[in-house]
Parts: C-alpha cells; sequence; structure tokens
C-alpha cells in the first residue's frame, strides 16, 4: 500500500531552511511521505532542484510559495499551491519582496551596529548563501558573534516585532497576496492562521470571510503550532466556506529543532487524502496539476 501521510509545509535554504532543496525530497521520502510541498518564503528558486529529486526517490513534491501580508501592523502568511515556473507577474513580485528585504535587513544590521554590536550585511548573507535573505540568517550571525545564547533570544531581544533592532519590511495586503497566487492559478491556503492572528473570533471570521471572497482557497488547519481547539476551529470553518484543508509541520531542518518532517504536531499527521481533494478541486477548476507551466 502506498503511504498514507503528507507533508504540505516545508522550507529549505532557498530560504531559511538548513536543508537543499534535494536534501529535503531524500528526507521526505525516507521519513515514508507520500507527498511533501516546498514552500519558501517568497522564492520559487527550490523548487526544480525538489522535484528533480522527489522523483529520484519517488515521492510527490508540489510547487509552494509562501508569502507575507501586513494586516493591521501584523503579519499573515499565505501559502499558494502549484506554483508555475513562469509566471512573469509572481516573478517580478518575488524580486520586488527580496529587494525589500534586502534594505531591510541593512536598516536592521545599522541598529544593531547603533546598539554596540558588530556586524555586517555581507556576514549575514554568507549565511544565507543563494537563499532569500531572512532575519533568522541575522539571528545566527549574532549567536556565531557571541552576542546572543541563543537565536531564540536574538528574537526575543532584537528581532522580533517588539526587539530594539526590529524593522518592519513592506509587504502586500492579504487581498494582494491571495490575488497574486490565484492569478499565478495556484491554490491559496491562510498558513498557520492563528499564529499571528491573536483576535477575537469575530474579527477572526470576518478576516477569512473576506479572504474567501479574495480567492482563498484552504486553511491551513494542521500546523505544529496548533492545538485541537485550533483544528477544529479550522474544520467548522472549512465547512462553513467550502474550504480545502492543509497541514505541514513547517519544518525548517535544525533551525526549527522542535519541528519533525512529516508532523504537524508531536502526534499529528496529514493524510494524502487532503492532497487529492486539492487535486479534484484544481481539475474541476480547470488547473493544471501534473506539470508545472
Ligand atoms: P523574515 O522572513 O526575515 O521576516 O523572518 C521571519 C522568519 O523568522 C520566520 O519565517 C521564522 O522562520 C523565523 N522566526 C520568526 N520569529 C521567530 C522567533 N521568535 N524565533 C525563531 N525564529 C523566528
Ligand atoms: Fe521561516
Ligand atoms: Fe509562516
Ligand atoms: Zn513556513
Amino acid at each position: 500500500m502506498p503511504p498514507l501521510w503528507i507533508d504540505l509545509h516545508t522550507h529549505s535554504t532557498a530560504s531559511d531552511g538548513t536543508d537543499s532543496p534535494a536534501e529535503l525530497a531524500r528526507k521526505a521520502a525516507q521519513c515514508g511521505l507520500r507527498a511533501f510541498a516546498l514552500t519558501d518564503h517568497d522564492t520559487i528558486a527550490g523548487l526544480d532542484a525538489a522535484e528533480e529529486a522527489a522523483r529520484e526517490h519517488g515521492v510527490q513534491c508540489i510547487r509552494g510559495c509562501e508569502l507575507a501580508a501586513a494586516w493591521q501592523g501584523r503579519e499573515l502568511h499565505f501559502v499558494g499551491y502549484y506554483v508555475p515556473r513562469n509566471n512573469q507577474e509572481l516573478v517580478a513580485a518575488l524580486e520586488v519582496s527580496c529587494g525589500g528585504r534586502a534594505q531591510r535587513n541593512q536598516h536592521i544590521v545599522e541598529k544593531l551596529c547603533a546598539l554596540g554590536m558588530e556586524l555586517t550585511l555581507a556576514e549575514v548573507n554568507a549565511l544565507a548563501g543563494d537563499g532569500v535573505v531572512g532575519r533568522p540568517h541575522i539571528a545566527m550571525a549574532l549567536y556565531s558573534k557571541g552576542y546572543v545564547a541563543s537565536t531564540h533570544e536574538a528574537f526575543d531581544k532584537f528581532l522580533g516585532i517588539k526587539g530594539r533592532a526590529y524593522v518592519p519590511r513592506p509587504l502586500l495586503s492579504p487581498e494582494e497576496c491571495i490575488g497574486l497566487l490565484r492569478r499565478a492559478g495556484a491554490t491559496v491556503t491562510w498558513a498557520h492562521p492563528f499564529l499571528q492572528a491573536h483576535t477575537e473570533r469575530q474579527v477572526f471570521e470576518n478576516m477569512l470571510a473576506t479572504f474567501v471572497e479574495c480567492g482563498l482557497g484552504a486553511i491551513e488547519a494542521y500546523h505544529t503550532t496548533h492545538n485541537a481547539a485550533h483544528i477544529r476551529t479550522c474544520l467548522r470553518l472549512a465547512k462553513r466556506h467550502d474550504l480545502l484543508l492543509t497541514g505541514g509541520s513547517d519544518y525548517h531542518g535544525i533551525r526549527k529543532p522542535g519541528v519533525a518532517l512529516g508532523y504537524a504536531g508531536a502526534q499529528v499527521r496529514v493524510p494524502f487524502t487532503l492532497l487529492e481533494a486539492m487535486e479534484a478541486r484544481r481539475r474541476e477548476q480547470g488547473l493544471w496539476t501534473l506539470d508545472a507551466p
């Protein structure tokens, strides 16, 4: 019998994960997954390599991409699935986003220097290699220079929204994010919807209704940070809006040591039936499922 489980949320060295896309595909096959989605932040650069390695190892690879949107001073994340190779609007938007990151990172480094830490943007960028540079790389630089005892402390003290060197980056609105991914032909999920949107129930439900009107197609019901109540809420709201369900680990390799590839929580696994449902919905919508344009 083919494996039953999938993982629709993972990161590689193309953004802030620590496994290369090919390594990730190998591990996904090794831990018995039927399919995994590579969903790096602001980039699709790892997807072709992940797909090629996935074919070699006999696991299905779904092309994904995670984008951040600004909502009332907070950051919401949306993941697109079945992201094509050559959508010009998407490629251009990702470039703009990475440009915004570069400026923000420069600004953060300046703030850290002003706080007495010796750090250069070049040192940070070197840690990211060819990948999209994010705050986790800055956290790692601070840690390796001994300015913090852990990368967690780096976020707490300096890089997180309440940190002393926090700098926001320019972000799209949720409507723009969802629209961009949809126009590229992707199926869009609201990733870890409770992580940043701490808010009362009615506000949360109104947000979701608005996103659905913009073309949201799914909600991430299963995620490493979700408890049973979170999952139940997602299932209830998915039913109300006829949304697909998605789920995954948000694996970042050794960067998030508590997060295991293939698990969306301690004992929580994501069934392949969710991907079958997504494929079926996409076929109904006349969207591709096998070979990316
Ligand atoms: P950026 O994309 O550069 O804004 O950085 C955000 C990334 O940093 C997220 O995708 C997480 O991987 C990571 N991150 C955010 N908050 C924390 C935290 N408190 N501790 C560790 N990593 C974090
Ligand atoms: Fe990340
Ligand atoms: Fe995220
Ligand atoms: Zn993620």
